[in-house]
């Protein structure tokens, strides 16, 4: 199912850059739209590349291994997928970074979410294991 995604960014220049991709597959693309203050929309200018995806295997876990400003407003990232182990790098926009750091913040979020899911899960797995000791009698004060 395709979802839109808009991402507006305001450029040192006042300008204001749209960002509408699409979050279903990894051959979709995404366009930048330029728009003034009026609100007034230009033709697509920038391809937005989606950095979290593998060229090899189609995963959409790819992750910076290193960074670095190379001009105003552009980026070289080195990037490596967990799931084949490609690893490569390229001159980004600004716009194609701040996107994939977007990417990165949710998944960071996901994992967050997770990690106290399955912390929460082994916290109701020990009570119901102590639950039981206790009811079996398997449980005296020289266990303490
Ligand atoms: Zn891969």
């Amino acid at each position: 199912m395709a979802e839109f995604h808009i991402k507006r960014i305001t450029l040192p220049s006042g300008k204001v850059v749209e960002l509408v991709y699409l979050q279903t597959g990894w051959s979709e693309t995404a366009t930048v739209e330029t728009a003034d203050e009026a609100g007034t929309t230009a033709e697509p200018r920038l391809h937005v590349r989606r950095i979290e995806l593998c060229p090899q295997c189609g995963s959409d876990r790819v992750h910076p291994l290193d960074w670095r400003e190379v001009e105003d407003m552009r980026w070289e990232l080195d990037v490596r997928c967990p799931d084949c182990r490609w690893a490569g790098g390229d001159v980004y926009e600004q716009p194609e970074v701040e996107r994939y750091d977007d990417v990165l913040l949710a998944a960071a979020g996901d994992m967050t979410e997770e990690l106290d899911r399955i912390t929460r899960e082994n916290m109701a797995e020990h009570l119901e294991r102590f639950r039981a000791a206790l009811d079996a009698d398997a449980i005296t004060p020289f266990d303490f």
